[in-house]
């Protein structure tokens, strides 16, 4: 199975599920399906494996980060405009966005974004 048909299948079953106990969903639970998304976004997304495929640089050099140039051997996948909270479907659409929406960066670059 493709990636994307993947990622698309468990958006519709986490939506489902969210449509039903979205509301009723304490901080705490809410953050831990937040963190399982984004958990399933990393395994799964073919957004966030084309985002790195552009920024590979020859065998053995690693990522080169979008921000600063320099190369790196951990890069991390950034969503330029913030996941942040809200409503699930919000999240679900920042979270799944597409690759021109992911910058590929060197952990200083991205521990010093916000
Ligand atoms: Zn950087």
């Amino acid at each position: 199975m493709k990636n994307a048909e993947r990622t698309s299948r468990v958006q519709v079953k986490t939506l489902f599920l969210l449509f039903i106990f979205g509301d009723f969903l304490t901080p705490k639970l809410r953050s831990r399906i937040r963190s399982a998304i984004r958990k399933i976004w990393w395994m799964y997304s073919s957004d966030r494996k084309e985002a790195l495929k552009r920024c590979k640089l020859a065998r053995g050099f690693g990522w080169q980060c979008e921000k600063c140039k320099t190369a790196t051997k951990k890069p991390e996948v950034d969503h330029i405009e913030p996941v942040g909270s809200g409503s699930w479907d919000g999240i679900i659409e920042r979270m799944f966005c597409s690759a021109d929406k992911l910058q590929v960066l060197c952990r200083e670059c991205h521990k010093g974004k916000k």
